[in-house]
């Protein structure tokens, strides 16, 4: 059982009140070391103007906290767009999130995989991996570009572990491209299936997962498996549930990532019981039951 002190567990939370600084001391008060972020308006491509030399300043005063920072892209964001003038806006929007978060220092950005919609799975694939390679060609910063497994809602591309690693091999290997792991998503697609767990870390070593996944998403999930909808729950109340949770957490693959908690919390500072649930689980701490310490 890892100790507190080795877990990086945090959640997404908003830089709207105090910027990053603010938003790292709400993480530090939560105990925690980590958080998510969204580097732009969520619902928007536009590309947004930084002021460098005050996201560096920021940048500074998170890394004397000693807390890390991911983002995660726009959720309008399709990297499998067949449309020109959509895909260009895709990939400037992209490019933008990356420069956005070279200046503040983040390490990660989190994208969705893409969706297919008319074209077919082959095509949207192909559009993906084109999509990615090009964003990788022209980037030149450090920021690495984490492709976020789905619940396979609708034509979401990217479910399997097999899927994932096969997309990031065509893509051509760049050690700035890696996988973001959403519990949810995984469940929700049937691919975290908790009456085979031993399978599921079968293939996560088959598929070298280990060394492709840089951040993990801890989510519950208000459908059950193989409803391949996304649709994220408070920890432990949904159909994962806490053991199952406590089972996933026992396993010390996951321990070398920051686990981000995204559930739809009422309010931002009930993250804090949020992220004491995790703790627990993973360090054993609580009973497997009931989630309860
Ligand atoms: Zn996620
Ligand atoms: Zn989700």
């Amino acid at each position: 059982m890892p100790s507190r002190e080795e877990l990086l567990v945090g959640a997404h939370l908003s830089t709207s009140r105090g910027g990053l600084v603010g938003a790292a001391q709400r993480a530090l008060a939560m105990q925690s070391r980590v958080f998510q972020y969204f580097p732009k308006n969520p619902r928007s491509y536009r590309p947004k103007e930084i002021d460098r030399a005050a996201c560096e300043r920021q940048r500074d005063q998170v890394r004397e906290l000693g807390v890390l920072t991911v983002a995660h892209s726009p959720y309008v964001t399709n990297l499998s767009t067949q449309e020109p003038a959509l895909a260009e806006l895709t990939r400037d929007s992209i490019l933008n999130d990356l420069e956005i978060c070279e200046a503040y220092g983040t390490e990660y950005l989190v994208v969705h995989c893409g969706r297919a919609v008319g074209a077919g799975p082959e095509a949207g694939r192909q559009a993906m991996v084109q999509q990615v390679r090009e964003i990788l060609q022209r980037w030149n910063g450090r920021c690495q570009l984490l492709l976020e497994n789905t619940a396979g809602q609708g034509t979401e591309l990217g479910q399997s572990l097999a899927e994932l690693a096969e997309l990031m091999d065509e893509i051509g290997s760049d050690p700035r491209l890696g996988l973001c792991f959403d519990t949810c998503h995984a469940f929700a697609a049937g691919v975290l299936d908790f009456d085979h767990l031993g399978r599921f870390w079968t293939d996560w070593d088959r598929y070298d997962m280990g060394e492709r996944v840089r951040v993990v998403h801890l989510n519950d999930s208000k459908f059950g498996p193989g409803s391949r909808k996304d649709r994220h729950e408070l920890l432990g109340q949904g159909q994962i549930g806490a053991e199952r949770f406590a089972r996933l957490l026992a396993d010390s693959r996951l321990y070398p990532y920051p686990l981000l908690i995204e559930t739809p919390v009422a309010k931002e500072e009930e993250y804090a019981g949020e992220i004491e649930r995790a703790y627990a689980w993973a360090t054993g701490g609580c009973s497997p039951e009931t989630g309860d310490r």
